[in-house]
């Protein structure tokens, strides 16, 4: 493998990683796994706390559940990656370093940025005052505090997508003195079949919760929600999971970014603006056959592999390629004792397979428990990261159905 070179003297190339999410750590892993014995590449992975954020589960967490302990040193052991614990505060594409808690600087030669999105509470004024939201441990945690010193009154769960359907329903499930109302513009389950649709319905009417769809969140004061037409929804609590934002640190940086901040990708994951920086997981916005990818983990984890193996690639001399994913699943907890699983066509259309209750509540949990066994397979055989669905014509830029 062939290292940087310097006045004809042969260099380490150093590969900085920044954020230990699921893309992060997935690319770490792999890249770490597949250079270990050349001695030439030095792994840095950057994240801002030592212990792994299962944002799966993290509406567990706001309902006072208590998640595993994993740590990102113990996850990265045997691998010869280094982890740096440190919040990282702005990334100079120019020198090409990285600037960790405004104290440290590290250098690299070539940069995977994976630090997430959080919930876009700059959307309407009073959500980033007022609201809480499942950005990590310490925010979900301060949700749970509230919940549990309510004793009674409303929740008001603001985005009907996903994380909010799921949370409405672990807030009902774990408080049923509180009233749980879930506002959004769609109705949730929108992507999925009408019967998986049906199905999550019903469940939440089970767990007394309020849907309101069709309603546009316009303001959120202590105590109320606004929504337009000027109605206000009292709530003791607001929990906003409405829309995903990235960080300013890319834009800030001069890499191209999309409306959302997202870091613009090439086909092989690499900045469009900055190609010794790969963008992965939900700060990158990655073009497929259908569109641009939605964040998720299914998706995530193979950008993480994909960047790691094109970084081989291109060490050896040769050219990375195009990356492709196509999604096979929506799986999505109704509280602990009942869940829904669409499966998907590659651009996440809805199939007519669904399943529902018991099967469904396994899938699902075998579903977010399996970073860890991939993970492990992938240090001892880094191939075994390599196998995800592509997507086939769906996802061929210009080759969409
Ligand atoms: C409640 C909930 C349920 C979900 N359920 C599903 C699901 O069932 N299926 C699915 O596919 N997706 C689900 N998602 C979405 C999924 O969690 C994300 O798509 C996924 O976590 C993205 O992975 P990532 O590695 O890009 O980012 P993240 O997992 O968010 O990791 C980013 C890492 O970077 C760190 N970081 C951020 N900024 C900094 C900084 N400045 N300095 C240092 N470190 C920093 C963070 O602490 C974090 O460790 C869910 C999300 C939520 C909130």
């Amino acid at each position: 493998m062939s290292a940087r070179h310097e006045d004809g003297v042969a260099t380490t190339h150093r590969v900085v990683i920044l954020g230990a999410g699921y893309a992060g750590l997935s690319a770490a892993i792999q890249l770490a796994s597949r250079v270990r014995r050349s001695g030439d590449v030095r792994v840095t992975l950057v994240n801002a706390q030592e212990r792994f954020t299962e944002r799966l589960r993290l509406h567990m967490s706001a309902t006072g559940q208590r998640l595993a302990e994993l740590s990102i040193p113990e996850l990265l052991e045997g691998t010869g990656a280094r982890f740096e614990r440190g919040w990282v505060t702005a990334v100079d594409v120019d020198a090409k370093t990285v600037r960790i808690d405004d104290e440290r600087v590290l250098s690299y030669d070539t940069l995977v940025y994976a630090l997430g999105g959080v919930a876009d509470t700059a959307a309407v004024p009073g959500a980033e005052d007022h609201a809480y939201t499942l950005d990590g441990p310490q925010d979900a945690g301060m949700l749970a505090d509230r919940l549990s010193r309510l004793g009674g009154g409303t929740v008001a769960v603001v985005g009907s997508g996903l994380t909010g359907v799921e949370s409405a329903a672990e807030i009902a499930e774990r408080h049923p003195e509180l009233n749980v109302v879930l506002l959004g513009r769609s109705e949730p389950g929108a992507t999925m079949n009408p019967k998986a649709k049906a199905y999550l319905h019903a469940a939440l009417e089970r767990l007394g919760v309020t849907v309101r769809s069709g309603v546009e969140v316009v303001k959120v004061l202590p105590g109320t929600v606004e929504l337009a037409g000027g109605e206000s929804v009292a709530a003791d609590a607001v929990l906003w999971t409405s829309g995903t934002r990235v960080s300013p640190l890319p834009a800030a940086a001069g890499l191209t970014v999309d409306a959302h901040g997202r870091i613009v990708t090439d086909a092989a994951l690499r900045s469009v603006s900055h190609p010794d920086v790969y963008a992965v997981g939900d700060a990158a916005a990655i073009r497929q056959g259908y569109g641009v990818m939605h964040g998720t983990c299914q998706g995530g984890m193979p950008t993480g592999v994909h960047a790691a193996v094109s970084i081989v690639r291109t060490l050896k001399g040769g050219r990375p390629k195009p990356f492709r994913f196509g999604y096979y699943h929506t799986p999505v907890s109704l509280g602990r004792h009942d869940a829904v699983v669409q499966f998907t066509h590659p651009d996440d259309s809805p199939r007519r397979l669904y399943l529902t209750g018991r099967a469904a509540v396994r899938y699902k949990e075998t579903v977010t428990a399996s970073p860890w066994p991939t993970w492990g397979r992938m240090k001892k055989m880094p191939a075994s990261g390599a196998f995800w669905p592509r997507g086939g014509r769906f996802t061929r830029v210009g080759q969409a159905r």
